[in-house]
C-alpha cells in the first residue's frame, strides 16, 4: 500500500479536520487525536465510517503508543478567546504535548510537523515578518501562555532535530479562516460572520486600524502537504500565510458587504498586547514549497459566509 499511517493531533479542530479530509482523500491511514476542547466531532462526521480514519479521544499531554510514519502536531486552543480559558493547561499543551508527540517521532522515527505561529514574532517591530526575526514577545501578559507555549515547542523541535536527528517540520501559520470554524471561535472572522448573519454590530476592537492577513483555510492545508513532503533539510521554520494585510475595519466593512447585512459598527477597548500588525514574508515558501495563496480573501469570505448561514439556519 503506497498510503502511510498518520497521526494527526487535534485532528477535530477547524485546520485538522480539513487535514484528516485530505489525508483521506491522498489514500492515507489517519489517526485523528483530540480532547475535544475546542474541536467537534461534527467536524471530521462525514470521515467516521471510512475505513482508513480512526477518531481517539485523548490528551497530547499525556503520552501516547501508537506505530506511525508521520505526525501532523496541531493540538493547541487557537484562538485567544480559548486559549486564555486555562492558560496553566495551554502551555501545557504546547509544551507538554511536544515533548509527546517528539518522543512518539524519535521512537517510531516518524516525520513530525509542528503547527507554529505567527504569534512567535509577538508585536512584530519589523514588517513583515521574515523567519529570521526573534520576535517582540511579552513573556507575562495574557498571551504568554500561548506565545511562549509555542515558542518552547519550537525549541524543543530544534533540540530534537540536533540531539536526535528527528525529522521536523515547523511551520509558522499566520491567521488562516474558513469552514469548519467554531461559530464561537472568538475570532475575528468567525465573530464578524456570525454578527453580520444575525444582524448583530460588529464588535471592533480598538479602533480597527490593526491589520492581519487572512489565509483561506485550503491554500493553508495545500502548504502543510508540500512542507511535510519536502526534503529532510528542509526543517522550517517556514512562514505559512496570505501576504495581502487588511485593517480590521476592512474586513469588518467587507463582511457586512457580502453577507448584505444592516449591521452596525460597535467598538470596544483592544485587547491587551494586541499586535498592531501582522503580515508574512512568504519568500522562503515560495522558492523552497513553490507555494502561494491563491485564494482572495473576497471568494474565501463568500465560502465561509456560507458555511456560517447554513449552519445557523440548521
Ligand atoms: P482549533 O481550536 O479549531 O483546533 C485545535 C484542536 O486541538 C481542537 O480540536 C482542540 O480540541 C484540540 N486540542 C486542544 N488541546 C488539546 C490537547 N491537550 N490534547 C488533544 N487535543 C487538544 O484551532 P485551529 O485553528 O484548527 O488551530 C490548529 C493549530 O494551528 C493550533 O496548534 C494553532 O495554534 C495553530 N495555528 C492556527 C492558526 C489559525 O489561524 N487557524 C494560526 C496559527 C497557528
Ligand atoms: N478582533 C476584533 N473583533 C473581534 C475579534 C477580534 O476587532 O470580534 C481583532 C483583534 O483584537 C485582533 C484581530 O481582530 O486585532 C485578530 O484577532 P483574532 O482573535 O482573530 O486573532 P489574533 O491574530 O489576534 O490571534
Amino acid at each position: 500500500m503506497n498510503g502511510k499511517r498518520i497521526l494527526v493531533t487535534g485532528g477535530a479542530g477547524f485546520l485538522g479536520s480539513h487535514l484528516c479530509h485530505r489525508l483521506i482523500e491522498n489514500g492515507h491511514e489517519v489517526l485523528c487525536v483530540d480532547n475535544f476542547f475546542t474541536g467537534r466531532r461534527s467536524n471530521v462526521t462525514a470521515l467516521l465510517d471510512h475505513s482508513r480514519f480512526e477518531l481517539m479521544r485523548h490528551d497530547v499531554t499525556f503520552p501516547l503508543y501508537v506505530e506511525v510514519d508521520e505526525i501532523y502536531n496541531l493540538a493547541c486552543p487557537a484562538s485567544p478567546v480559548h486559549y486564555q480559558f486555562d492558560p496553566v493547561q495551554t502551555t501545557k499543551t504546547s509544551v507538554h504535548g511536544a515533548i509527546n508527540m517528539l518522543g512518539l517521532a524519535k521512537r517510531t522515527r516518524a516525520r513530525i510537523f509542528q503547527a507554529s505561529t505567527s504569534e512567535v514574532y509577538g508585536d512584530p517591530a519589523i514588517h513583515p515578518q521574515t523567519e529570521s526575526y526573534w520576535g517582540n514577545v511579552n513573556p507575562i501578559g495574557p498571551r504568554s501562555c500561548y506565545d511562549e507555549g509555542k515558542r518552547c515547542a519550537e525549541t524543543l523541535f530544534f533540540d530534537y532535530y540536533r540531539q536526535h536527528q528527528t525529522n521536523i517540520k515547523v511551520a509558522r501559520i499566520f491567521n488562516t479562516y474558513g469552514p469548519n470554524m467554531h461559530p464561537n471561535d472568538g475570532r475575528v472572522v468567525s465573530n464578524f460572520i456570525v454578527q453580520a448573519l444575525q444582524g448583530q454590530p460588529l464588535t471592533i476592537y480598538g479602533d480597527g486600524s490593526q491589520t492581519r492577513s487572512f489565509c483561506y483555510v485550503d491554500d493553508m492545508i495545500e502548504a502543510f502537504c508540500r512542507l511535510m513532503a519536502s526534503p529532510p533539510d528542509l526543517t522550517g521554520p517556514v512562514n505559512l500565510g496570505n501576504p495581502t494585510e487588511f485593517t480590521m475595519r476592512e474586513l469588518a466593512e467587507l463582511t457586512i458587504e457580502l453577507t448584505g447585512s444592516r449591521s452596525s459598527l460597535s467598538f470596544a477597548p483592544l485587547p491587551v498586547d494586541d499586535p498592531k500588525q501582522r503580515r508574512p514574508d512568504i519568500t522562503l515558501a515560495r522558492e523552497s514549497l513553490q507555494w502561494e495563496p491563491k485564494v482572495p480573501l473576497k471568494a474565501g469570505l463568500e465560502k465561509t459566509i456560507a458555511y456560517f448561514d447554513a449552519l445557523l439556519t440548521t
